[in-house]
């Protein structure tokens, strides 16, 4: 059976989601077809989601504004897979610190955004990640670090020591971009529980 990935698609590195998990998906012998969603109505079709990084003040303001917001918890509600990258984890969050970010409140974790400052705006680090045998490229861009997780989060992979790679249940948050490196591995790690 072919799967539908939904990447929603207001902002963010869209088509390379798209690519990434259409690689993922054929690594593990499942056809992939993508939809973008910038409306509501979309995310019901969808068997899994992805949420790129961008600005997660606009992302979440759009996210609300369309009535995209309520479909992305019905879809974790149902405990269908999700993968948020960077300003995705963001909205996905409970508090990102910031009055401006309407979190959705779905991964049980505060974040705090651009957490390495503006010397480490953006650099690539070899990640170990649990669950993958060899380090992952990681591409971070002004990323945020996870804070306070509850019970149930499983912490993936850290930084510095900080978390940057979390799982609760059905949604992985990555603080980085896996979207931008040829590895999808971690889109794998997402929607196939395996890299
Ligand atoms: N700094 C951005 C924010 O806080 C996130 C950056 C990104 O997604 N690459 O929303």
């Amino acid at each position: 059976m072919t799967l539908t990935a939904g990447v929603v698609a207001v902002q963010g590195d869209v088509s390379e989601h798209a690519e990434a998990v259409r690689r993922a998906g054929a690594a593990h012998g499942r056809e992939v077809t993508v939809e973008r969603i910038r409306t509501a109505g979309t995310v019901p079709d969808c068997d899994l989601l992805l949420l790129p990084g961008g600005e997660s003040t606009t992302i979440s303001r759009l996210l609300h504004d369309e009535g995209i917001a309520e479909e992305i918890t019905a879809h974790v509600e149902a405990e269908k897979p999700v993968l948020a990258t960077c300003a995705g984890l963001i909205v996905l969050s409970t508090d990102a610190g910031d009055d401006r970010v309407e979190e959705l409140g779905l991964v049980d974790a505060s974040v705090e955004r651009n957490a390495f400052g503006r010397q480490a705006d953006s650099f690539e680090a070899p990640l170990d990640v649990s669950g993958l045998d060899d380090p992952f490229p990681a591409v971070f861009i002004r990323a945020p670090v996870v804070g306070e997780v509850g019970d149930g989060v499983e912490v993936l992979a850290s930084w510095d020591g900080r978390p940057v790679a979390i799982r609760d249940g059905p949604v992985v948050g990555t603080s980085f971009h896996p979207e931008l490196t040829d590895d999808s591995r971690l889109h794998g790690l997402a929607f196939f529980r395996d890299g």
